[in-house]
């Protein structure tokens, strides 16, 4: 018999990574997305035609996770074996501007999969998306599974709900729930809204002429940064555990937002020198022309702690590691960014 998956938040990054995996392993894939998406199944499968293959055992449904009702039904409806929650509105920068959203889907949500899947008579298994906001304002560095949270944005706070109301429902009902606490996961499938495929892209273009300048905030902040595709086999691996538990899952290396410029400029064969300190530093090509600047409107007015993680825990229980580093990392996006064609996504 095939294992069935439930994947909410299917169209993001985890989503497309993780359906892929499972696919792979033999699972049937039933995946959700919010019914405002933009995605359809077609959609989804033409735009990531690499990643998912055009098979009957992948399907996409929409649900509503602040609708108890509606999150019942898909649960009834697909007999899943694992379900993972990747929905989320994980843009931190604006969680202060849609903070009520954010907390009826990330917070509320988690609690209307976990209330299904105490009434249903199968045994399903829990996988929670947790996040390295959860620590916030750091009170210990690297952090662990032990570290005492501490968020400082409304995305962090809602997570942190989710996070316990996750425990507390393993703890009481022995529902077998797992929360991954996951640190600064990119790929070539991330947002222009996080800083990482700002950059890339930026660089990209400014070498072939395309862009002029690239305008950022905090240069000299600091990110725990991994690969997704590593990350959602951290996921998997977790509910296929005898006892479940929850884990950090991280790279254990912290880079600055100008180290990961420095590297890709270097992958790129587009020197960037430095000039000038705190908001007047400017990088400089080879012909002396300006290309990145500082814009304060990019600062973070509640700026998260020293992230770094340990994963001690995951590569003791899980078997677990990171495959890729900050350089292979790169160099799969910038892959994907020279070989990328708008016009495939401008068709829908
Ligand atoms: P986050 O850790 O989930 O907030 O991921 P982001 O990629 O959005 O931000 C990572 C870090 O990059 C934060 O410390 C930001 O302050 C910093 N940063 C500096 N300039 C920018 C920018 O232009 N855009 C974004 N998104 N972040 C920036």
């Amino acid at each position: 018999m095939k294992k069935i998956a439930l994947i909410f938040g299917v169209t993001g990054q985890d989503g497309v990574y993780l359906s892929r995996l499972l696919l792979d392993k033999g699972y049937i894939v039933h995946g959700l997305k919010r019914r405002s998406s933009f995605f359809s199944a077609s959609k989804l499968k033409y735009i990531y035609k690499d990643l998912i293959p055009l098979n009957t055992n992948f399907k996409i449904h929409s649900v509503d996770m602040k609708n108890k009702k509606s999150v019942k039904n898909m649960i009834e409806k697909t007999h899943p074996d694992e379900i993972y929650n990747l929905a989320s509105q994980s843009n931190v920068a604006e969680s202060f501007e849609i903070s009520e959203d954010i907390s009826n889907s990330d917070a509320k949500g988690v609690l209307h999969i976990l209330q299904a899947i105490k009434n249903s008579k199968k045994k399903i298994k829990f996988y929670q998306a947790g996040t390295s906001e959860l620590f916030g304002k750091v009170k210990e560095a690297p952090q662990t599974e032990k570290t005492p949270f501490n968020p400082r944005n409304p995305y962090g706070v809602a997570k942190l709900y989710a996070h316990w109301i996750t425990i507390n429902f393993r703890q009481y009902y022995k529902i077998f729930a797992c929360n991954g606490i996951l640190f600064n996961h990119e790929s070539p499938l991330r947002r222009e809204t996080f800083v990482t495929k700002k950059i890339v892209r930026a660089l990209c273009k400014i070498k072939y002429k395309k862009q002029k300048k690239l305008f950022l905030g905090n240069l000299h902040s600091k990110r725990d940064w991994g690969h997704a595709k590593d990350y959602v086999l951290a996921m998997w691996k977790m509910l296929q555990l005898n006892k479940p538990q929850d884990f950090v899952i991280c790279s254990g290396k912290q880079y600055s937002i100008k180290e990961f410029i420095n590297y890709t400029s270097k992958q790129l064969h587009y020197p960037i020198k430095w000039k000038g300190r705190g908001i007047n530093e400017k990088g400089y090509n080879t012909k002396n022309q300006c290309v990145i600047e500082i814009n304060k409107k990019y600062f973070r007015p509640a700026e998260a702690g020293n992230l770094i993680g340990s994963y001690k825990k995951a590569k003791k229980i899980l078997k677990w590691k990171p495959k890729h580093d900050i350089n292979s990392l790169i160099k799969d996006m910038i892959n994907h960014e020279l070989n990328y064609k708008e016009n495939d996504i401008k068709k829908f």
